[in-house]
């Protein structure tokens, strides 16, 4: 007969409160409205985890590396199939192209 230890029973690991921005997140998946000049899109910040292929961004022609957070966008209406992966920045941009921005 060994002696157990009598030592007091550990709370299970406490079940963490559901992270309501995580999963408001994945429930519209992160997604808003945003009425520009050329029309309605649908955006999407995607994090760098979630950045796991090469984009060419329509705003500059450059590429979007793996890794990077930027901004994916398309039309509400539509099949998903005019998704655009821009830079953060050219869409920023192109958001608010109205604007003239200060030149150096
Ligand atoms: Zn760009």
């Amino acid at each position: 007969m060994s002696p157990r230890r009598n030592s007091p029973r550990r709370k299970e690991t406490r079940v963490q409160p559901p992270d309501e921005d995580g999963l408001m997140l994945r429930i519209t998946g992160g997604q808003r409205r945003e009425t520009g000049a050329d029309g309605e899109w649908v955006i999407r910040r995607i994090s760098g985890a979630a950045a796991t292929k090469t984009y060419r961004c329509p705003g500059c022609y450059q590429e979007i590396p793996v890794g990077m957070p930027h901004v994916v966008a398309w039309r509400p209406y539509g099949d998903g199939e005019d998704r655009r992966h821009w830079h953060s920045s050219c869409w920023e941009r192109r958001a608010h192209r109205g604007v003239r921005m200060p030149r150096r």
